[in-house]
């Protein structure tokens, strides 16, 4: 179980990094896309505006369509989000397709589902990362997905999981314990999972500045190391979330970031439904590009930050040097020692000088099996 285990977990580095250059190669596939398999949920925290008590699953060969029409965009990155998608009868077969259309498959669940039996069936149905957000340790009137709650399902990841597990604590409007989002990231990292902290956004996606003490517990995370891709505690864009600022930074949702909701139509994101609301079916490249170039006024306030994760990914595209020696330097100031982990240095070493770009570029996209946009031009088989 160990070794297999370590053997797939290598297996989706590779993956990571075969993402990282295709993201760095073409400007119009969508790098990161969540779809609800299931608006339905089992549980009704006061926050959310992303659930409701009454729908069926999306049937199965609708879903699988909709992966399919993904596979074709070139979508590398699927979270399956809902509503609770571990409510769908289906999962297992969606993640499959997921990764049979070479995709990264990760799922948002809050948890109160897994078994040891659900657990290893999401193992062999090939599921990349699982993510959890732990709002608090005891649950209240806002929250029921509490440690106490959950902790023998995260004994239970820990011991049969074969994906990466991430548990996210939460900071912000409706939080009454700032604490407790140290807690819930200490138990996390016990048990060998990565913890992150996300800032609870208003109903529309908006910001709500942190209190005193939620700020000094945000500081605390952001004084921590963190891995290649958690792009988060880099990022200038949680800073000033946490404090209440304006971020200037163009959003690419529509384009690099898709939210595919129940009835299958493309919206920005969680908290913009209904732009562009075109059905996924008939989403074109041309779409892609029109919208990921599009000015969205939400954006000085936003607070999504897997969209600010894949805008990263284009900002280092557009300006590696520049962008890489501002996360290195926001990093080094709150820790001065900071080394970069081992796959940023290697690829900072490869991408940041032109010629270096050009040569591994090409290298790295034979080696991971990727056509570069002017061979697949040449062959006629992608607009991208
Ligand atoms: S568990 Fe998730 S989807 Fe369900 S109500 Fe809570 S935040 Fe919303
Ligand atoms: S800026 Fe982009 S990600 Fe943020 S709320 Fe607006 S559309 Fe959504």
């Amino acid at each position: 179980m160990r070794l297999r285990k370590h053997v797939k977990e290598a297996g989706r580095k590779i993956r990571e990094i075969r993402m990282f250059a295709r993201a760095m190669q073409s400007d119009s596939h969508p790098i990161l896309v969540q779809m609800v398999p299931i608006r339905r949920c089992n549980l009704d925290c006061s926050y959310c505006n992303e659930y409701d008590k009454v729908s069926n699953p999306v049937p199965l060969d609708v879903l699988l369509g909709r992966i399919d029409r993904l596979g074709e965009l070139g979508a590398t990155i699927i979270t399956l989000s809902g509503g609770e998608p571990t409510l769908h009868p289906d999962l297992d077969a969606i993640i499959r397709r997921i990764r049979e259309r070479g995709a990264i498959a990760t799922l948002i669940t809050n948890g109160l589902l897994l078994t040891p039996e659900r657990i290893e069936r999401l193992n062999q149905a090939g599921l990349d990362y699982l993510q959890i957000s732990i709002d608090n340790v005891r649950p209240d009137d806002v929250s029921k997905k509490s440690l106490q709650v959950l902790d023998l399902k995260l004994r239970w990841l820990a011991e049969h999981a074969e994906f990466g597990v991430t548990i996210n604590s939460v900071l912000g409007a409706g939080v009454r314990y700032p604490q407790d989002a140290l807690a819930v990231s200490r138990r996390a990292r016990e048990l060998g999972f990565s913890s992150t902290v996300g800032i609870l956004h208003d109903h529309t996606g908006q910001l709500t500045p942190l209190s005193g003490e939620q700020q000094q517990v945000y500081e605390q995370f952001r004084a921590r190391k963190s891995s290649l891709f958690s792009f988060a505690h880099f990022d200038s864009f949680q800073d000033n979330v946490s404090r209440g600022l304006s971020t200037e930074w163009h959003c690419r949702a529509g384009g690099r970031f898709l939210y595919i909701c129940e009835d299958g139509l493309v919206h920005y994101c969680s908290q913009q439904r209904g732009r562009p609301g075109i059905p996924l079916e008939q989403y074109t490249v041309d779409d892609l590009r029109r919208e990921a170039a599009r000015v969205k006024g939400c954006a000085p306030f936003c607070t999504i930050s897997c969209v600010h994760q894949t805008a990263m990914l284009d900002d280092f595209r557009e300006r590696p040097r520049e962008t890489l020696a501002g996360i290195l330097d926001r990093r080094r100031a709150v820790d001065p020692a900071f080394q970069p982990p081992a796959l940023v240095g290697m690829l900072s070493w490869m991408f940041l000088d032109d010629r270096r770009r050009g040569f591994f570029g090409k290298v790295l996209l034979n080696a991971l099996g990727i056509k570069s946009k002017r061979a697949a031009r040449a062959a006629g088989t992608t607009g991208r």
